[in-house]
Order: structure tokens, then C-alpha cells, then sequence
């Protein structure tokens, strides 16, 4: 088959994964995917529609560099629509998608919610999305691995029940429950195959560090940090979040928020996760995908924060908020252990759907066969 088909056949494969979920909007289970169960696809040779290289004109706007929306579709071989008098655009094929506006920082990104670092910006009658946000954002979810090293198939997954010991969370439940679901989702991935590693087995308390150090030591290939929300006075505000740690030079999704404040958190200077912000994005992604499809979540988006205890990490890592328990109808489902078991299948399904996007935009042994599974 010639490399441009095999990469179009194995596009074609992984997206449909994406596009069965993307098409329920009831909650409907697409077949889960055993680790490196996808096809692997050949390195992107050019094509009509694969990406292209080269070196992408950036302009500076507000102090920030910025790409061209026209330059963002040509270099992942995408379709560039603009509508609404030049305010709003959308970047797609047939199997990818993200819509963005002027002004606005929360984009549509394959049906899911998605808050860029930087908000779209309008110039000389061109849309433009920030360098930083096309890089770490767009790209991984529209064009997973392009313009990164491809990362070998995950063997060890750390999960990291938030909390404990003398910090219980945003409620006594959080703890607990967080634990409960870290449990419930090792069993899972264990049975697939994967060696899964909990920062804690008990209720016991854990410095952030701690906790990234755990996953370091035990060369975690992804890491998971596992919360349940709360916003207080207010039964009402439901579902799901996740976080992605912000890249260099970007601000957290919560600073701004008004009134602004100047950002507590230092901004400037690369932490060990941003190494893999590309496949944070990508994880963050698998996770919200499932977490909003399979528990039926509101889905409030996939968003940055510098959390302490992704900042140390040698390997992808996101945290998940997996429901509010100041919600009256949310907090009854995750007092249940029925649900519990629910938010650790959609977390485990994330995974392994993640597994599987890294297989199939793996480079192919020679004489692998299109079919063949990577482990
Ligand atoms: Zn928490």
C-alpha cells in the first residue's frame, strides 16, 4: 500500500474511535480499544491532506506571538472555513475539528470543550490563534504526534488519589472517594495489561512533590491525578473538568477570571512536565472525552492550571475533576459505589483509548504489519 494510504487508512481508524464517541449524544459506549489495539500508522508522509512542514510566519499581537489560522490549517493539512463576518473559523477534515471565534479562548475541539492560554485574535482581516496554543493545543488534539518524537507504548500508569490524611479535599468525601475510584480504575488497567502504580493506598497525607516524585521513581509512562470538585453555596454546578499543566509563558485558565490578580504561580520558565505538553494534551483529551460521554458529565472543559503535583513530572500527567460534591444530584450518584465504578471505567476506556492513539501515530517497524499491536 502506498505510505500515504497506509496513513490515511490508519487516520481513518483511530478518528473513527473519536467519531463513534463524538457522534453519541446519548451516552453510547464505543468498543473499548486494548492497549496498542489500534493500527499503527507510517511517520506522515506528505499527502493532500497530511501535515506539512516548514517554518510557520508568527506576528506579535498583545505582547504575545501569534500564527495565522490560514497558515494553522495548511500546516495540518486541514480546511479553513471563516464565517460570522471574519469572527468566527473553523479548522477541519473529514475526521478532526476545532471551531474558534475572535476574542474568545474557549474553542470546540472535536465536540469536546477546550479553553486555549491565549484568547483568538483578529489582524490585516485574518484570524490568529496564538504560537503557543497551536503548538500544545491544536495540534495534538487535531493531528496527535505530529512534529514530536513518538513515545514508546505506556507500560506504567501512576494514578494519584488527591488529598488525604489530614487534608480531606474540598469535603470529607473527596479522600475517600478519590481513592475508591484509583482502586477501582488500577483493577481495570491491571486486567489490560498495564502496571499501575497508587501514590496512595491509604488515608494518609502527601506532599504534591510527593507525589510527582512517586511517578518518577517508578519511570511512569502517563500520570493521573484523581479529584472530585466543589464550589461552595452552590447545588447546582455539575460535571467534569480536566487539567492539563499550563505551558511556559501561559497563564492558568482560573487567572483570568475577574477581578484579576497577578498569578501566584510563576510563568516564565519551563517546568519537567512541559516537556510533554504535546501528549498531556492528547490525555487530556482521551479522559474528557470518555468522562463526559460515558458518565453523561456536563462537560466544562479541558483547561490549564499549574497544579504541584503535575509540575515535577518526567512523563504526560493531567488531573480530572470527576463530578461536584456540592452538587445535590452529582454528590447522590458519587456516594454510590455503582457510579464510582463508572467514573473508573471512563477513566481506564481514556487510557486506553490514549494507548491506542499513541500506537496508531507510532512510525511502523519495518515489516510490521498494518494490523500488528505494539506492547
Ligand atoms: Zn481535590
Amino acid at each position: 500500500m502506498p505510505p500515504a494510504l497506509l496513513w490515511r487508512l490508519a487516520l481513518a481508524q483511530f478518528f473513527a474511535v473519536a467519531s463513534l464517541a463524538d457522534a453519541a449524544d446519548a451516552p453510547a459506549r464505543a468498543t473499548p480499544l486494548r492497549p496498542g489495539g489500534a493500527p499503527a500508522a507510517s511517520a506522515a508522509p506528505p499527502g493532500p491532506s497530511a501535515p506539512t512542514g516548514g517554518s510557520l510566519a508568527t506576528r506579535k499581537l498583545r505582547g504575545v506571538d501569534y500564527v495565522s489560522l490560514a497558515d494553522a490549517a495548511t500546516r495540518l493539512g486541514l480546511k479553513l472555513t471563516v464565517s460570522d463576518r471574519g469572527r468566527k473559523a473553523r479548522l477541519a477534515d473529514g475526521q478532526v475539528r476545532a471551531d474558534l471565534e475572535f476574542d474568545v479562548r474557549e474553542a470546540a475541539i472535536n465536540g469536546l470543550r477546550v479553553v486555549l492560554g491565549d484568547p483568538v485574535q483578529q489582524a490585516s482581516g485574518q484570524l490568529y490563534v496564538s504560537r503557543i496554543d497551536f503548538e500544545r493545543c491544536l495540534t495534538p488534539l487535531l493531528r496527535p504526534g505530529f512534529g514530536v518524537p513518538p513515545r514508546a507504548a505506556p507500560r506504567v500508569v501512576v494514578l494519584d488519589p488527591g488529598h488525604g490524611g489530614r487534608d480531606p479535599g474540598t469535603s470529607a468525601n473527596e479522600k475517600a472517594h478519590a481513592l475508591d475510584v484509583a482502586r477501582r480504575a488500577k483493577k481495570i488497567l491491571e486486567a489490560a495489561g498495564l502496571r499501575v502504580v497508587l501514590t496512595r493506598d491509604a488515608d494518609v497525607f502527601l506532599e504534591l512533590a510527593e507525589r510527582s516524585a512517586t511517578a518518577v521513581a517508578h519511570r511512569a509512562d502517563l500520570f493521573v491525578s484523581i479529584h472530585f470538585n466543589a464550589v461552595a453555596g452552590d447545588a447546582r454546578t455539575s460535571g467534569v473538568e480536566v487539567y492539563a499543566f499550563a505551558p511556559k509563558n501561559q497563564h492558568s485558565t482560573a487567572w483570568w477570571n475577574a477581578p484579576r490578580r497577578a498569578d501566584p504561580h510563576p510563568e516564565t520558565s519551563e517546568m519537567p512536565v512541559n516537556r510533554y505538553d504535546h501528549w498531556s494534551a492528547l490525555l487530556a483529551q482521551s479522559l474528557q472525552r470518555r468522562l463526559v460521554r460515558d458518565l453523561d458529565a456536563a462537560d466544562r472543559g479541558h483547561k490549564l492550571a499549574r497544579w504541584g503535583m503535575l509540575r515535577g513530572l518526567d512523563c504526560p500527567g493531567v488531573l480530572v475533576e470527576c463530578g461536584f460534591l456540592t452538587s445535590t444530584a452529582e454528590a447522590k450518584k458519587i456516594a454510590t459505589p455503582a457510579y464510582r465504578q463508572k467514573i473508573a471505567e471512563a477513566l481506564a476506556t481514556g487510557v486506553r483509548d490514549y494507548v491506542a492513539t499513541l500506537a496508531a501515530v507510532r512510525p511502523r517497524a519495518p515489516g510490521a504489519s498494518v494490523a500488528g499491536t505494539a506492547k
